[in-house]
């Protein structure tokens, strides 16, 4: 057997999960591993076309998803099968120059740390690639002043720590890695640390074992930034835990800046010590709610223009609408799309887009039904589901029916007349109204807009 086939093989599996079927079978089906060794990995690729692919795209999360799998692997190298490489090239039929997106080789995507304990950074997680909108400006605004105040000649630690918060794929990591860039860039002397929280805990157990701990206690101790990264996999594990306590404390007595990130809020991180958990909520915690249309947007228009790709404004609009579950499913919708159009060497119509994300579009559009709608939002509203026909006026009853039309409309294929009818026979200008009245309150009530987002997330997922 290969070095690490079990475990390429489920590193396989979760990428294939989460960039779907079809870029699997493209990208990834045909790379295999040559060896793992010293914590490097090494792939092979077929065709340097394909090998410079996934080196762009898929590289950084290959590497994450591996280091869960298997903690020893820190660096990743692809290289192409030499058996191709020494047969004549052929042909490829590419795009026009201006639409192929830039191929850079992977020693660019991942820059290695200077200090051997930090995990690589990507190169294109800085503030500058970081589109803000109103789900993100306070953790945007946040994560720009600690890592202006720790590039500064007079360091200062505005809130310590700054724990970011918020779901999958909605850019905690990319903040972090900005916040280190930036130091990394205006001010080379500090000591800058970003670990996964599973990393950290590696870190430690290997301390443990080779007796190093003293050495390791240092090494944490003498940072003037520590970025830790999804500390909800922390919970649990109760020495890591005890000695990240203990790191913590000294590194705020010193007055050196800490980051966490979690998928929860500090109060919400179960499987943590009580202690601990205070401990994370004493500076500002800022959290990332889902993205909106508008930033859904910017974001495409953003990656669109760093990749080189120009699309029609209507794709554009058409995968902002439907692809709402988080930021890396956009991307991949986004890199399938260039890829198809660096292939095809063709412009990209509203069809062929929506050809070519058929199981991505699925997966963010489950069937619901009126009724699923009428029972969920009776229930979130706290109301009889009884009143999503009554007759009744009262505003406490009639805005969550309206919000329940507005999600039949967006969420369903029905008609008006359709909506209105199961809403107790009401005509279809009602729901018109209603989807208007809901619309204008989404763009100006942002507590609304979220339990209205809330909503359509329970009922797809
Ligand atoms: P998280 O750590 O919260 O799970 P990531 O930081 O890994 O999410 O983000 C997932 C992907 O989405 C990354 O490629 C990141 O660059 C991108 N992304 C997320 N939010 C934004 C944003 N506001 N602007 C640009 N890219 C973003
Ligand atoms: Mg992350």
């Amino acid at each position: 057997m290969r070095p690490g086939v079990g475990e390429w093989g489920r590193v396989l599996g979760h990428l294939k999960d989460e960039v779907g079927e079809t870029a699997y079978r493209s990208w990834l089906q045909s790379l295999r591993v040559e060896s793992i060794d010293n914590g490097e990995a090494v792939l092979v690729a077929p065709t340097s076309f394909l090998r410079n692919w996934v080196a762009t795209h898929y590289a950084s999360r290959l590497l994450a998803l591996w280091r869960l799998e298997n903690p020893a692997v820190d660096r990743l190298s692809l290289i192409v099968d030499p058996q191709v490489t020494t047969a004549p090239r052929a042909k490829a039929r590419i795009a026009e120059p201006s639409e192929v997106p830039a191929i850079s080789p992977i020693s660019s995507e991942l820059a290695e740390d200077k200090g051997n304990l930090s995990a690589p950074l990507d190169r294109r997680f800085t503030f500058e690639n970081f589109v803000v909108g109103k789900p993100n400006e306070l953790a945007h605004a946040a994560a720009r002043r600690v890592a202006e105040a720790c590039a500064s000649p007079v360091h200062t630690v505005p809130f310590n720590p700054l724990f970011l918060w918020g779901g999958v794929g909605l850019g905690k990591t990319h903040l972090m890695h900005a916040i280190a860039w930036h130091v990394r860039r205006q001010a080379p002397g500090r000591k800058v640390i970003y670990l996964s929280a599973e990393k950290f805990m590696y870190q430690f157990i290997r301390a443990l074992r080779f007796r190093s701990t003293i050495d390791f206690k240092e090494e944490f101790r003498s940072v003037d930034l520590l970025m830790i990264d999804d500390v909800q996999f922390i919970s649990g594990k109760d020495s890591t835990q005890e000695e990240f306590f203990h790191t913590f404390n000294a590194l705020v007595d010193q007055n050196r800046q800490i980051v966490i990130t979690a998928d929860k809020s500090p109060a919400d991180l179960s499987g943590l010590e009580e202690r601990m958990r205070s401990r994370l909520g004493w500076g500002l915690a800022a959290d990332i709610h889902p993205t909106t249309y508008e930033l859904r947007l910017g974001i495409l228009q953003s990656k669109a223009e760093q990749a080189g790709v120009r699309l029609p404004q209507k794709v554009m609009e058409f995968l902002a609408h439907k692809i709402v579950s988080n930021v890396r499913e956009l991307e991949g919708a986004l890199n399938r799309i260039t890829a198809q159009m660096q292939l095809v060497g063709r412009a990209i119509t509203l069809e062929s887009a929506q050809d070519l994300l058929q199981d991505l579009l699925r997966a963010n559009e489950r069937r619901v039904t009126i009724d699923e709608i009428q029972k969920q939002v009776a229930e979130h509203f706290n109301i009889k589901m009884a009143e999503m026909t009554s007759a009744r006026r009262a505003r406490i009853v009639a805005r969550p029916r309206q919000v329940a039309m507005y999600l039949a409309k967006q969420l369903t294929q029905r008609s008006l007349p359709e909506i209105g009818r199961k809403f107790g026979g009401r005509d279809h200008t009602t729901v018109m109204h209603a989807c208007r009245k809901i619309e204008e309150l989404l763009g100006s009530d942002r507590a609304f807009g979220e339990d209205v987002e809330l909503l359509r997330r329970m009922l797809q997922s």
